[in-house]
């Protein structure tokens, strides 16, 4: 089990309707701190499995065939693809698109996200650079205008979490202060920014970086760029991509440890084929063939999101890049959450928090997933 504390061999956890009553080491006759469980308790012995809090994905823009610019239905299908994946707690991503649209999609998402399907919305564009754009259409792509950039906060009816941004365009880092004033986070990606004008967003208020490495320059010794301003501030989360695609696993271990597993969020960047196979699909407006697992846009060939999941994240994290099950945990789950401000419902197995657990096998394959109390994944155990 993995408690804040750290990795516990043996404990209990115990639930009752939606929350989390206890969760407690034990010692070898199965008493823990927290007192005997309920006598009427249902047990459920999960022996030689890890217990492991819900995942909280903080960029994600769709999964079983299903996008988060689509609609509500769209949406529920592609919660409920990463939910089979032990991802509990998800924000919504959208892609660039017209004003017109992402402000309507907004209002849906917002109405979602009031109904508890979803944990609020990521706006990735329009306010990127072109040199920089990824999988996002050039011609609708803009300059960060504080007003439009507070139109789409508006749109989101408090349910705005966080605006990927290109801080070094005009009207950039005003549009990072109107963020953090209005508590929605400003994060820096898909930009060209030098490493003074990153430090200059930083200060600012930006407090996260877009799936770091992508989408941005590289490291140089003679310009640094953003990536060494967004690992060096102990201000920053950084948003890793851990599916072996989008950072070699060395880019990926030098992130981790230069930041410290406190200031890690590995994210999906999930498009409609994560939990759904091969094939075409579509990214916003924009074409997309998947193969192997590997989303390429169809002109041009740009990495076009992930196919992966959260569980993959997980088993890849531990036994490709040897990080720590605890470091895993804090990445996947405490650090979004605490970057969400819902640290006091989800993101560790204490007391009081959502019934949110993920039941993993020995060789950190996925056997199970409860969501406030109820299963998602019913854990088959011998
Ligand atoms: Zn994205």
């Amino acid at each position: 089990m993995v408690l804040p504390t750290g990795v516990v061999d043996d404990g209990r956890v115990v639930v009752e309707g939606t929350k989390i009553t206890q969760a407690a080491a034990a010692d070898s006759a199965g008493t823990t701190a927290a007192g005997p469980a309920p006598a009427d308790a249902e047990v459920l012995d999960v022996g030689g499995h890890w217990l492991v809090p819900g995942f909280v994905d903080i960029h994600n823009h769709g999964g079983g065939g299903a996008s988060f610019s689509g609609t509500a239905d769209d949406v529920l299908t592609a919660v409920r693809a990463h939910r089979l994946h032990g991802t509990t707690t998800l924000v919504a991503s959208t892609v660039t698109d017209e004003m017109d649209l992402l402000v309507t999609q907004a209002g849906l998402l917002s109405e979602l996200a009031e109904q508890g399907d979803i944990a609020g919305i990521h706006f990735e564009g329009p306010f990127i650079s072109p040199c920089r754009k990824g999988a996002h259409s050039e011609e609708l792509l803009r300059d960060p205008d504080p007003a439009e950039v507070r139109k789409l906060i508006d749109a989101g009816r408090g349910r705005a979490r966080m605006v990927t941004l290109a801080t070094e365009l005009p009207g950039g880092v005003d549009s990072v202060r109107l963020l953090a004033e209005h508590g929605v986070i400003a994060a820096i990606g898909h930009t060209d920014a030098s490493y003074e004008q990153t430090v200059a967003a930083i200060d600012a208020g930006a407090t996260v970086a877009t799936h770091l490495f992508n989408a941005m320059p590289p490291l140089g010794h003679r310009s640094p760029g953003p990536i060494a301003a967004l690992l060096e501030d102990e201000r920053v989360t950084v948003e890793l991509i851990n599916d072996g695609v989008h950072l070699h696993p060395a880019a990926l271990e030098l992130a981790f440890h230069h930041a410290g597993a406190s200031r890690v969020a590995f994210i999906t960047d999930a498009m409609d084929a994560a939990g759904s196979g091969d094939g075409r699909y579509l990214l916003g407006p924009l074409e997309v063939e998947v193969s192997e697992g590997v989303a390429r846009l169809v002109e041009g060939g740009s990495i076009a999101g992930s196919t992966l999941t959260l569980d993959r994240a997980f088993k890849r994290a531990v036994t490709v890049d040897g990080l720590p099950v605890q470091d895993v945990v804090a990445a996947l789950c405490a650090n979004p959450a605490r970057l969400l401000g819902l640290s006091d419902r989800v993101g560790s197995l204490e007391p009081g928090k959502d019934a949110d657990l993920v039941l993993l096998d020995a060789d950190f394959d996925l056997k199970g997933v409860m969501r406030q109390g109820e299963w998602v994944v019913t854990p088959q155990l011998p």
